[in-house]
């Protein structure tokens, strides 16, 4: 028979253990060890999850997550300002972003707006959030980088259509097939992400 744990204990191995790679087993040792911590780093350890909602948001520029406002990639003066690279979600920005070759900025969808629909929710406020990121002249080229999948290739599509309207003055590129199919960009090895962003393909 399990025996039953202190409720405090539960509470915290019961929400670990929805962590990706935790299960209940590996939740409950995690706890232990959370516990056998010296007490001020178990407590920092809770305020810094606690800060976590408290002082993270999204960039309005860019939409990547950030303490202050714009992100410090939008303010970077070493950036390139004219190309703007646009990700399914954050975690493809990180992984173009330490693969250290793309010094442009960057636009995070958060998701693939569907072919069918008016975009990112239900009222595409995410794409109009992309049209007043291109609004001025600034950007000169649009780098879709939304991977190899069906729903990507019909996302890209559907956003060279939008942005050719907007700004048919813009270039408009997407990567090159060097991302096999079904791959999505996060999952990218760096030397093929490289070679994908060196020999993308202009759609605009
Ligand atoms: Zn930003």
């Amino acid at each position: 028979m399990t025996r039953k744990l202190p409720d405090a204990l539960s509470a915290v191995v019961d929400q670990l253990a929805r962590l990706p790679g935790l299960g209940p087993k590996s939740a409950l040792r995690a706890a232990m060890t959370l516990l056998r911590w010296p007490e001020g780093e178990t407590r920092r350890l809770g305020a810094a999850v606690y800060d976590l909602r408290d002082r993270l948001h999204l960039c309005p520029l860019c939409g990547a997550l950030t303490d202050v406002t714009p992100c410090a990639l939008c303010t970077d003066p070493a950036r390139s300002r004219d190309m703007l690279c646009v990700t399914a979600d954050w975690d493809s920005m990180l992984t173009i972003e330490n693969s250290g070759f793309y010094s442009g900025l960057y636009f995070i969808l958060g998701s693939l707006p569907a072919a069918t629909g008016t975009g990112i929710g239900d009222d595409g406020t995410d794409l109009r959030r992309l049209d007043e990121r291109v609004a001025g002249e600034e950007i000169k080229e649009v780098v879709l980088a939304l991977g190899a999948t069906v729903e990507a290739e019909q996302a890209e599509s559907l956003l060279c259509a939008r942005l050719r309207r907007r700004r048919p003055d813009m270039r408009v590129s997407r990567l090159a097939q060097g991302i096999n199919l079904a791959q999505e960009v996060r999952f990218v090895d760096r030397d093929t992400l490289r070679q994908s962003f060196k020999y993308r393909q202009h759609l605009a």
